[in-house]
């Protein structure tokens, strides 16, 4: 076992979509960053996840489309059955200058980025940050044991909800809801869906959707809130044909027979107390996280990326300010999503 020093200029932890594209757009404008990826943390999950047409300009400008594209369906709306009788057919997809949206395959998107952006260390562990006025070492062990001490101006946090490193420099996650997702890979059986997306309310604090990952497998998941003192039987597939008994579209979405693996996913509202502290700064869901009707998640980490790139040069040719300004947008951001959240998303049976 062996010991080495590295400096960086900026190092990124987390190797979701906001973490890996940003050491993408960073090594691109020439600035030096480095990504930890940790290996026996769970792997992303192949979700097929709804990217709404403005997001593919954002894409567009930061020269990632194509990974973006490659693993996708277009789409060109969604349809729904939120707190109405009917199901709603929505098309404002197709005015903009795109025309349509994706529907991706994340952990295909994820792999294909990994692929082009090339600073990445895989390892078995990082050590708790040491905190310092000019820079922040953390200690990590690689997948050959080898010990390497990597010290950083900068340090981003992109670990998802988890905000591993924000809460060692004293920030706190502020929660506005605790939903909860279920979800299950199964064999492609009920209707055709026009867009590959359906959402359908269950009952009073719980909902569904379907979407279709590829020509032969359909994901549902049902969400609920943690207060749903029902919400441990959703964990167990056995329960879901009962669950949906009563849904419109949901119930024909699973096979009659077999039993499925469940996973449980964290899926609430939260923002980091502190976007910025300590010469850590949070990017993606770490920073702000949005609930999954919103369909938000890939276009804020694509948009925090776009954002915190253009900070962090400006921060290392000694712009102090960028970050805080960076942080004040996000803020306002997420202060307008949950006046909306209040307005649009209650879920009334
Ligand atoms: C069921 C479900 C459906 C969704 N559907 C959509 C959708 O249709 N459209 C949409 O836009 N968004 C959707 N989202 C949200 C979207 O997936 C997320 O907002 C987005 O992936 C956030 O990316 P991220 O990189 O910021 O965080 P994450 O994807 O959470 O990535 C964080 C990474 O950090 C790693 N990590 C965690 N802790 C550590 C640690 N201590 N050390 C090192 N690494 C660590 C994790 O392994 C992970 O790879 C959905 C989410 C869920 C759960």
């Amino acid at each position: 076992m062996s010991s080495e020093t590295l400096q960086t200029d900026v190092l990124i932890i987390g190797n979701g979509v906001s973490g890996l594209l940003l050491q993408y757009v960073l090594e691109h404008r020439g600035i030096s960053s480095m990504l930890l990826s940790k290996k026996n943390i769970k792997s992303n999950l192949p979700l097929a996840e709804t990217i709404p047409p403005t997001t593919l300009e954002l894409l567009e400008e930061l020269n990632a489309l194509d990974f973006f594209e490659k693993y996708a369906t277009k789409t060109y709306g969604y349809q729904s059955k939120w707190n109405s009788d009917y199901i709603v057919d929505e098309s404002f997809f197709i005015k903009n200058k795109f025309g349509y949206g994706l529907k991706i395959d994340k952990k295909k998107v994820l792999n294909i980025i990994e692929q082009n952006a090339s600073n990445i260390l895989s390892v078995n562990e990082i050590s708790k940050v040491q905190f310092n006025e000019k820079e922040n070492k953390v200690k990590v062990q690689k997948i050959n044991n080898d010990i390497v001490d990597i010290s950083a101006s900068l340090l981003v946090d992109a670990t998802g909800r988890k905000r591993h490193f924000l809460k060692q420099a004293n920030s706190k996650s502020i929660d506005y809801d605790d939903t909860l997702a279920f979800l299950c890979y199964l064999p492609k059986t009920g209707p055709d869906l026009k867009y590959g997306f359906f959402t359908e309310v269950i009952s009073n604090d719980c909902w569904g959707t379907v979407s279709d990952l590829n020509e032969t497998t359909r994901i549902i998941t049902l969400h609920t809130s943690k207060n749903n003192e029902f919400h441990k039987v959703f964990k167990q597939f056995e329960h879901w044909r009962k669950l949906l008994n009563n849904t419109t579209l949901l119930q024909f979405c699973l096979p009659d027979k077999g039993n499925f693996k469940v996973y449980g996913k964290q899926a609430n509202s939260s923002i980091s107390s502190k976007i910025i502290s300590n010469n850590i700064i949070g990017i993606g869901d770490a920073a702000l996280a949005f609930d999954p009707i919103s369909s938000h998640g890939i276009s804020n980490a694509i948009y925090t990326v776009k954002e915190a790139a253009m900070a962090i040069e400006e921060y290392l040719n000694h712009n102090q300010e960028s970050l805080v300004k960076y942080e004040q947008k996000l803020y306002a951001i997420f202060n307008e999503y949950l006046k909306q959240k209040e307005k649009l998303y209650q879920v009334i049976h």
